[in-house]
């Protein structure tokens, strides 16, 4: 038999990846992660944890050192509807569900993957920093035995009794199987920058929609604001290559906003990311699993990237063990059919509720219309805001009573108009 350098190869060291790692090698697996990057890394993302993420990180035992490292505590969100009419839904509420913690956390991806990354180690994983997958090696029966890798030690083959595939959305293992398939839903691209002196910033996420795309806001700690643009990606020619000067347009432009940047200064460059068009047909093939934004991309308005990611690793590693010590082909394949089917169920619900929030904000009139009935009931708006909490199941807000009072409670005689109060100062 070709000799193995580790019993599971996670590509990809960010949160699938990690948490992928960390549960394995606690449960005694011997995990190697190959990561193309050093750490402390960057990644553009909004930086907002659920309040339910907070439970895989307690179970990781980073809980306490997410939170020392500065992490904002953010109560819930406030979203600003194309018409300025202001939805505010908090995660501690009067629906009877309760989070794992009362608060979402938010802290630079710099700080967070590094932690996350560095327990996985701690648990017993082997990390190799600078190692960029090219392509997946195969056995003489054309099944998956492992990648080839640029490393600095030169390119390799390293191989393993199971490779995951944790490396993000444009996941190299996922396309090399021929498993990503790109959809006209959601094309966006997004632009993030980090600033110091936004004036209003309270203690909830904030979002802010108009008919070129959405603005979010949110406190990451140490007084720094996360600033993510997300907009169509037919609009990305507005960039023109030069991200910074489309980020001061984009603000200047929106006076709700303007005025709170007016003594703000931005502390990093702006990073550009997508298009989030594409997603796995299926998060396994025959020595391989996907974990994370490689299995599936969730539109960051709903925020729940970073839980499905951990999540995605807390449950792979029970299938994950079986497929790697299967004794045959056919168990190992047994082990990751049911992984997929196990984590289509486990998202089926957010996903449909995803995709019911990505069509609204797609529509500025179908999202002022819906705001005006949020925005009068509290208590919807703090079920919906629980849903994307990851801890009220997302049936609540599918149930057809739910729905039929977003659609057709009689709209307030008067709607805010766009010069409304926006959606700071919680
Ligand atoms: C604009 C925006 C805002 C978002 N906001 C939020 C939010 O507020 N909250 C939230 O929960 N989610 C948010 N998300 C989603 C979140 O960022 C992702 O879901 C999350 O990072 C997924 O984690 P992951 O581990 O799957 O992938 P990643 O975090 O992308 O990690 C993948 C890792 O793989 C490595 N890698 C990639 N290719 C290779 C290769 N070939 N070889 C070796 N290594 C490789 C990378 O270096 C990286 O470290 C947002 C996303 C975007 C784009």
């Amino acid at each position: 038999m070709t000799r193995r350098d580790a019993e599971v190869l996670v590509v990809g060291g960010g949160p699938a990846g990690a948490a992928t790692a960390f549960f394995l090698a606690r449960a005694g697996v011997d995990v190697l992660v190959l990561d193309r990057a050093r750490f402390p890394r960057d990644k553009p993302c909004a930086e907002y944890l659920s309040p339910q993420a907070s439970r895989i990180l307690g179970e990781m035992g980073v809980l306490e050192r997410v939170e020392r490292a500065g992490a904002a505590q953010l109560a819930g969100m406030r979203v600003r509807a194309p018409n300025g009419t202001v939805i505010h839904g908090e995660f501690a509420a009067s629906h009877g569900y309760r989070g794992f913690r009362d608060r979402g956390l938010a802290l630079r991806r710099l700080a967070l993957d590094a932690i996350l990354l560095g327990r996985a180690r701690e648990a017993g994983a082997r990390v190799l920093e600078s190692a960029a997958v090219r392509d997946l090696s195969r056995d003489s029966n054309g099944r998956v035995d492992g990648v080839l890798a640029e490393t600095d030690a030169g390119r390799r083959t390293i191989r393993a009794a199971l490779v995951v595939g944790a490396d993000g959305l444009r996941t190299v293992v996922g396309r090399r199987l021929g498993l990503v398939k790109t959809g006209r839903f959601p094309r966006r691209l997004a632009v993030v920058a980090h600033y110091a002196g936004v004036e209003g910033m309270g203690r909830c996420g904030e979002m802010h929609v108009d008919a070129r795309g959405y603005t979010g806001l949110a406190d990451v700690g140490g007084g720094t604001t996360n600033v993510a643009v997300v907009l169509p990606a037919a609009q990305a020619g507005a960039m023109a290559g030069d991200p910074s000067a489309f980020l001061d347009r984009w603000i200047a432009a929106r006076p709700h906003l303007a005025a709170r940047f007016a003594a703000a200064t931005r502390l990093t460059t702006p990073r550009t990311t997508g298009p989030f068009n594409s997603r796995a047909r299926r998060a396994w093939a025959p020595g391989v699993a996907l974990a994370g934004d490689a299995a599936d991309f969730f539109d960051p308005f709903t925020g729940e990237g970073i839980y499905a990611a951990l999540r995605g690793g807390e449950l792979l590693t029970s299938y994950a063990f079986d497929a790697a010590r299967a004794t045959t082909t056919r168990r190992h394949d047994i082990a990751l059919a049911a992984y997929d089917r196990c984590l289509r169920d486990a998202f089926r619900g957010k996903r449909l509720v995803e995709r019911a929030v990505g069509t609204v904000v797609a529509f500025p009139a179908l999202f002022n219309r819906a705001a005006a009935v949020l925005a009068r009931r509290r208590d919807m708006a703090d079920v919906l805001v629980g849903v994307t909490g990851d801890f009220v199941p997302p049936r609540e807000v599918l149930r057809p009573g739910f729905l039929f009072s977003l659609l057709f409670s009689p709209a307030p005689l008067a709607a805010a108009d766009g010069s409304g109060d926006g959606a700071g100062g919680a």
